[in-house]
């Protein structure tokens, strides 16, 4: 299938692209990677009026590592991430996660701030956000603000972005020696989007671990916290932790519910592993 007719506008600044959405009352949708938005054009799953590009807006991609944290522009594309040495460093989980997202071609493309409005409930990025307590920095018509990813993420597709909204930058605290990161899911192929995952921090506190963070995705409507499970972590049992799995995953056309909590428990068990290793 074929796209319905739409115009197309370039955004010269955020200001223009907050107006030019403005103007066209919810009709309007930003592009930024295109990855998922064309496809869902091509589908007739959604029709805008006008595409407002974002790419060429200034200020709008890079990494940058300040005062012990990481921010991250919203047009800064996948394979950015993945090929640097400040992600690697400073961000080791979502060093670990970038790799799992689709494919070459796709993350040559797509953006971190595209794959967090778009809000896909198995995408990996916003499982990771959560499980590092970032924040979103969001612009709009009455100005910059932030929102916790815990909070950005509010049902399936839906996050706290307004029609007039563009999500501008993402910040979350650097590394430390004490943070653990751990991340696995499982996918029919390499790739794909995945049918269970896991992304995880934590701080190593001596022999045992606290502030840990299980993150799943693909199990709910948006990334879920499995809370009991990281306090039976903290207290040391990884047995403990995966029988204390507060998940309950519906059916959809990958698994059944009681495979995705089963299988659950199989990525807990081996990110479980990694959380315990001392940092390379
Ligand atoms: C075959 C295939 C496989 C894929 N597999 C995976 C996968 O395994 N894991 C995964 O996470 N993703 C996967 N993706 C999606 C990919 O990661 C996309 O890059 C991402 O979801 C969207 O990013 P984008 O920059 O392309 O956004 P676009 O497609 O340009 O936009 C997506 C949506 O976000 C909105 N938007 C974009 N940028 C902003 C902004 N700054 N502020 C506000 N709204 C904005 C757009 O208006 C649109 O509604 C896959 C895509 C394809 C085609």
């Amino acid at each position: 299938m074929k796209p319905a007719a739409f115009a197309y506008a370039k955004a010269r600044s955020l200001d223009d692209a907050i107006r030019l959405l403005g103007a066209h009352k919810g009709e309007a949708k930003l592009l930024a990677g295109g990855q998922s938005l064309i496809a869902t054009l091509n589908m007739r799953l959604s029709s805008p009026s006008l595409l407002v590009d974002l790419n060429g807006v200034a200020g709008l991609d890079g990494i940058r590592v300040k005062d012990a944290m990481v921010e991250i522009g919203a047009l800064t594309r996948h394979v950015a991430l993945e090929r640097s040495s400040d992600i690697a460093k400073h961000a080791p989980l979502i060093a670990l996660a970038v790799p799992h997202i689709a494919h070459p071609a796709i993350r040559n493309r797509g953006t971190i701030g595209g794959s967090l409005a778009y809000a896909d409930p198995a995408a990996e990025l916003p499982a990771c956000l959560v499980a590092l307590d970032g924040e979103i920095d969001i612009v709009g018509p009455g100005g910059k603000r932030s929102v916790k990813a815990g909070d950005f993420f509010q049902g399936l597709f839906e996050t706290a972005l307004g029609p007039h909204d563009v999500l501008s930058a993402v910040r979350f605290a650097a590394a430390t020696a004490e943070t653990r990161v751990g991340f696995a899911e499982l996918a029919r192929r390499h790739g794909d989007y995945a049918m269970v995952g896991l992304a995880a921090a934590a701080k190593a506190n001596g022999k045992s671990l606290s502030d840990v963070r299980l993150v799943y995705f693909g199990v709910g409507a948006t990334p879920v916290r499995a809370r009991k499970a990281e306090a039976a972590l903290a207290g040391g049992s990884v047995d403990a932790a995966v029988h204390a799995l507060d998940l309950d995953p519906t059916d959809d056309i990958q698994a059944t519910g009681a495979v995705k909590k089963h299988l659950a428990g199989v990525l807990l068990r081996r990110v479980a592993t990694t959380l315990m290793e001392p940092r390379a």
